[in-house]
C-alpha cells in the first residue's frame, strides 16, 4: 500500500482509539517515527497533516532536520537515550526530548539549553532488562531535583513495554505509568508541569490510548503493505 495510504489509515486508527476511550478526536498526538527510511520518505506526513516527527539518534535527527530545513512547522522529537557528551550538539535544536533518564543528564541539559527545553522522563514500570528509564520509586525523588533546574521543563512521562507483553500486562504498565504521571503532576512542583504521557508504538497504541496516551510513536505501521 503506498505510504500516504498508510499515513491516512493510522490517523484514521488513532481517532478510533480515542472514540473508543470516551477521548475527543485529535487529542493524541500522533509522532511519526521517521527513523527506517530517508528524509524523502519523511516528507509524506507533513504533506499528511503530521508536523510531528521523531528518530531516536541523534546524528539521524540533525541529518534528516538539515535534508529538511524548506519545511516550516515541523516539530522534532529525540525519543532515543541521550549520552551526556552529545546534549552539547543537539539539545537546541529539539522540540521535545522523550527519554530524559538520570538527574545527571537533567543537569547538563539544563547547562547547555538555550531556553528551557521540554522533556518527558523516562519510567520503567516493568523492564528489568533494560538499563534506561527511572524507576517508579526513584522518579520521584528526582522530579524533587529536577525541578530545581531553570532550562529542564518536565512536561509529562515516557514509557515502552516489554516486546513479549501480553495484553494484560500492557494495561497494567500503561495503566500505572498514567497513576505515576498523576501523582508527579499532583505534586505541583515549579517546572514539572506533567500533563503528557508518551506511550505507544506500533504494536501498543491502541491500548496505550485506552490507558491515557497523550503522545503515541509511530513508525513500522507507515512501512506495512
Ligand atoms: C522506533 C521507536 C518507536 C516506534 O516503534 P514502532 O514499533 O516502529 O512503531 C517508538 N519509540 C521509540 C523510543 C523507538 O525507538
Amino acid at each position: 500500500m503506498p505510504i500516504n495510504e498508510n499515513v491516512r489509515d493510522v490517523i484514521e486508527s488513532v481517532h478510533e482509539a480515542e472514540v473508543a476511550s470516551g477521548r475527543e478526536i485529535g487529542t493524541v498526538k500522533i509522532i511519526a517515527v521517521t527513523k527506517y527510511r530517508d528524509s524523502d520518505f519523511a516528507r509524506n506526513f507533513p504533506r499528511n497533516g503530521l508536523f510531528d516527527l521523531a528518530e531516536n539518534r541523534v546524528d539521524k535527527l540533525l541529518e534528516k532536520q538539515e535534508a529538511l530545513t524548506d519545511l516550516t512547522n515541523l516539530h522534532w522529537h529525540l525519543i532515543g537515550n541521550l549520552q551526556r557528551r552529545k546534549v552539547r550538539t543537539i539539545i537546541n535544536s529539539i522540540d521535545y526530548f522523550h527519554a530524559l533518564d538520570s538527574i545527571q543528564l537533567a543537569e547538563e541539559i539544563s547547562k547547555r539549553a538555550e531556553h528551557p527545553i521540554k522533556c518527558l522522563l523516562e519510567v520503567n514500570i516493568s523492564r528489568e532488562d533494560s538499563k534506561h528509564g527511572f524507576s517508579a520509586s526513584n522518579v520521584l525523588e528526582a522530579v524533587r531535583v529536577i525541578s530545581t533546574l531553570s532550562n529542564v521543563e518536565i512536561i509529562g512521562l515516557m514509557a515502552m513495554a516489554p516486546i513479549d507483553a501480553d495484553e494484560h500486562q500492557l494495561h497494567q504498565i500503561f495503566g500505572a505509568t498514567k497513576k505515576l504521571q498523576e501523582e508527579i503532576k499532583a505534586m505541583n512542583l515549579e517546572h514539572i508541569l506533567c500533563t503528557e504521557l508518551s506511550m505507544g508504538m506500533s504494536r501498543d497504541y491502541k491500548i496505550a490510548i485506552q490507558e491515557g496516551a497523550t503522545m503515541v510513536r509511530i513508525g513500522s505501521s507507515f512501512l506495512e503493505d
